[in-house]
């Protein structure tokens, strides 16, 4: 059997010396870790406990921006007022994560480096997985896909990263704040996850020892018109086949800026700047289902899906055009009416 050490840090100076030892990790939550500890999918020999550190705190910062500690819990971070008022986006998608005795035990930290639910990753029964053991193959690639990614995927890897709160970050254009070993950086949320390529076990940019210590928002021209919309394959507790994190800033009627971010589709959030483009200038009464049509058509341009995920190609357009109907509230006939 093998051991496993328990250190708890004083502060993060401390927590990053201790995460220094060979095979130590970082745990907060433990919503995930736990749970792929106990399966034998991670195996740290050093658990460094950072969930007591002073990184909980959720505040305003001088730019009108916003800034939540690390260790903040989901349910503090979806309900505090500042997030509501001002990103609804990420309210929604945190409220539409796990249950709330999840929400409650999560971080945003932790919710950041949740790891793929590919049936293949977390049953070790199953022997080939690149993410888990580099090199041993893929065996969805023969196997059943449904949930997983149609875009951006590679031969090694077509997981999917399971976060509607990456989703969320991802069109808010929010900043992960690092410290590790060689001092604090910066990375913008667009660069913190990545795409398999010919590393799947890399599920982010993230370097051995690094601490994530707290996530900004800068200020946003989305808080009014937006929404995060999850389809998912029972009503709560289930993770996205697809979701869409949509939101426009209105000059007048027409839509001076917006944001469309994908969810369930790829190993990281999706940005659909070809669909953002197609709504940039548009005046809303153009939105009609032809042109919401063609704009959730350019949201997965270039998808390539696997036997049983085709479903996603259709699925994906309906669910950015139904996103829109929402965020905008203007009433179409695809869409089902005014929201
Ligand atoms: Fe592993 Fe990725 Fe293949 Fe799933 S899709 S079995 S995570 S390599």
């Amino acid at each position: 059997m093998q051991s496993l050490s328990y250190d708890r840090a004083r502060d993060v100076d401390h927590a990053i010396e201790l995460a220094r030892q060979p095979g130590a990790k970082f745990i907060g939550g433990g919503t995930n870790l736990l749970d792929l500890y106990k399966s034998g999918i991670e195996r740290p020999l050093r658990l460094v406990d950072v969930s007591r550190l002073a990184l909980s705190a959720i505040e305003e910062l001088p730019d009108g921006g916003l800034s939540i500690g690390a260790m903040a819990s989901n349910t503090a971070a979806a309900n505090h007022p500042l997030v509501r008022q001002r990103y609804r986006l990420l309210s929604e998608a945190l409220l539409n994560g796990a249950s709330t005795q999840l929400r409650n035990m999560a971080t945003v930290g932790g919710n950041l480096l949740q790891r793929t639910r590919c049936y293949y990753f977390t049953d070790p029964a199953f022997k080939h997985c690149n993410k888990r053991e580099p090199g041993s193959g893929c065996d969805a690639l023969d196997g059943h896909q449904r949930i997983h990614a149609i875009l951006g995927a590679s031969e090694h890897c077509i997981a999917t990263n399971p976060s509607d709160m990456s989703v969320a970050l991802a069109a808010l254009d929010a900043v992960v704040h690092l410290q590790g070993p060689d001092g604090a950086r910066q990375v913008s949320i667009h660069d913190f996850h990545r795409l398999p390529e010919d590393r799947p076990q890399d599920d982010t940019v993230i370097q051995p020892g690094e601490l994530i210590v707290a996530v900004q928002l800068p200020p946003s021209p989305f808080s009014r018109h937006a929404h995060y919309l999850k389809v998912r394959d029972r009503a709560s507790y289930a993770f996205a086949l697809v979701s869409v994190a949509a939101a426009v800033d209105l000059d007048g009627d027409t839509v001076r800026d917006a944001r469309i971010v994908l969810g369930g589709v790829a190993h990281k959030p999706w940005r659909a700047v070809e669909a953002e483009n197609l709504l940039r200038g548009q005046a809303l009464d153009a939105l009609d289902d032809a042109a919401l049509a063609r704009i959730g058509e350019a949201a997965v341009a270039g998808a390539r899906p696997y036997p049983h995920n085709a479903f996603k190609v259709t699925l994906a357009p309906r669910a950015v055009a139904r996103a829109l109907v929402i965020a905008t509230g203007i009433a179409t006939g695809m869409t089902g009416g005014k929201a």
